[in-house]
């Protein structure tokens, strides 16, 4: 049967979180949360007579994305207007670069099972956002606090095959945006929005086939399943010897398919032209390399030296430098207390840390157990003053008081029993509690000795040394066989 190969390029819209907008001062703000239209002035409303002025940290966070990717940035860039007709665009076009854009050539390099593949980077350019429509019953409503906030649009080449590519690639590239600052990656305030091209052609073919343009995806759920829709549509209908349509499609989450918006005959022209507001955006040499020389550590290479660093492994160095912010909540917390155990530390912050904060839904920037409280945790438990139950216990508690170990744990009388002088009379005392089990235990049913050792945790409240129990448990209970076998 024949085999057929997907072929995939990606569009990735993110904004610049810069503290004014593209082309004029008004502030970058959180558009999912502010009321409507609070940002806005004559410029990023379109009104005529006005003039852009290009927002200088934009272009400098731009470069800062380009060079991250392997491009090289153009000294000279040109801003070109895209026209056509949108509510949401009041200009009536958007300021993007087209012939002459800012970054070119570049690669991204993502981690698949296989191994590390490259996928090439077409360009990056700068542009606009626009505003935004809300669509309730009978009418449209118009929030232009987007409009003008800066854009970089960052084009792959068709380099990759599968979903997996696709959602190695989003996530990659998300995490180094936010490790260079430019954008939070919170995906939700659609701070980071996808196109996917979608062709199909035969395993053995090195021609492209025809593709769609999958619109709107602003989710890795929304991308993931709306190339693997796309890959299904199109294998199929290639098996049936019929052809893919170009056209660009919208993807409907709810019924989980795309649909068509427009096909190729009635494909926008844009009528691109430079911008005549404008001046070509020049770029010094010393401009860029100040910026190359002041670009932080960047996600592969954090990684990688986590590994060797910490001697961690590589699931655990992937998690944690999957997002900067846990990087450095981890180092802070190795610095804090620099002889407790890296990987000790690593596991407490993606463990159960990490599942407080997902259950309460906050972000680990926003964590209420700082770096040092967490390692101060961590240092108890490999001191021996309180076991892994109990740790888990005084996180909780920490998480939500805001206290420090020590005060949960002498607040609470959680302090670890690890005397055996003190856990022999609690042993004592379970055995004579359970007098049946004894007997049972004594005529050959030696599984019950976890049932002991259960009992004996709980009537400690979980906090005796679960090593020190065992020990006085076996003990005990060799006094008993002997007698027993005397009697
Ligand atoms: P446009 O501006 O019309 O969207 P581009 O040439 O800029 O077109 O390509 C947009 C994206 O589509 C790029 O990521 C590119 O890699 C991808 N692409 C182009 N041709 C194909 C194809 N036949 N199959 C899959 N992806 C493609
Ligand atoms: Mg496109
Ligand atoms: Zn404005």
């Amino acid at each position: 049967m024949q085999q057929y190969e997907a072929v995939i390029g990606l569009e990735v819209h993110a904004e610049l979180q810069t503290q004014t907008k593209m082309f004029c001062s008004c502030p970058v703000i959180d558009s999912t949360s502010a009321a409507p239209n609070t940002a806005v002035c004559e410029i990023c409303s379109g009104m005529p007579g006005t003039l852009p002025v290009i927002n200088a940290q934009a272009v400098s966070d731009a470069v800062k994305v380009g060079l991250a990717l392997n491009c090289t940035i153009a000294a000279t860039s040109v801003f070109a207007r895209k026209n056509y007709f949108y509510p949401d665009l009041p200009k009536g076009y958007q300021i993007s670069q087209y012939e002459l854009p800012l970054a070119q050539n570049g690669w991204l390099d993502i981690s698949l099972p296989s191994g590390l593949r490259r996928i090439r980077i077409n360009r990056c350019h700068l542009e606009e956002d626009t505003g935004k429509l809300t669509h309730v019953e009978g009418a449209s409503l118009v929030d232009l606090n987007r409009s003008g906030v800066p854009l970089l649009e960052i084009v792959s080449e068709p380099d990759m095959h599968s979903v997996e590519d696709v959602k190695a690639y989003a996530t990659t590239l998300r995490t180094l945006l936010q490790y260079l600052h430019v954008n939070s990656g919170d995906m939700e305030k659609g701070v980071i929005r996808f196109e996917a091209n979608v062709s199909v052609r035969p395993q053995d073919s090195t021609e492209l086939g025809t593709r769609t343009e999958i619109k709107n995806l602003n989710s890795f759920h929304a991308l993931t399943h709306g190339v693997a829709y796309e890959i299904d549509r199109q294998s199929a209908l290639l098996r049936e010897n019929k052809k893919v349509q170009q056209q660009t499609l919208g993807w409907d989450p709810v019924e989980g398919k795309t649909v068509p918006q427009r096909s190729k005959e009635e494909a926008h022209d844009y009528r691109y032209f430079p911008e005549p507001d404008l001046p070509p955006l020049v770029l010094e040499e010393t401009f860029i390399e100040n910026i190359r020389s002041h670009l932080p550590e960047l996600p592969g290479h954090k990684k990688q030296r986590f590994l060797e660093q910490y001697h961690l492994n590589e699931y655990i160095a992937s998690v944690l430098t999957t997002d900067c912010t846990t990087a450095d909540y981890f180092e802070a917390a190795v610095q804090a207390f620099p002889s407790n155990s890296a990987e000790n530390i690593a596991n407490w912050l993606i463990g159960d840390l990490f599942s407080l904060l997902n259950q309460a839904g906050i972000s680990i920037s926003d964590c209420p157990i700082s770096p040092y409280a967490l390692s101060d945790l961590v240092a108890l438990v490999e001191k021996d003053l309180i076991n892994g139950t109990t740790a888990r216990q005084v996180l909780a508690d920490m998480f939500v008081s805001g206290s420090d170990p020590h005060t949960v744990v002498e607040q609470k009388g959680l302090r670890q029993i690890s005397g055996e002088e003190d856990i022999e009379p609690i042993v004592q005392q379970v055995l004579a509690d359970s007098p049946e089990q004894v007997q049972t235990y004594l005529e050959g049913k030696k599984t019950l000795q976890q049932w002991f050792f259960g009992q004996v945790m709980r009537s400690a409240q979980g906090r005796a040394k679960p090593e020190v129990v065992k020990k006085v448990l076996a003990e005990h209970l060799q006094i008993l066989e002997k007698n027993h076998l005397i009697e």
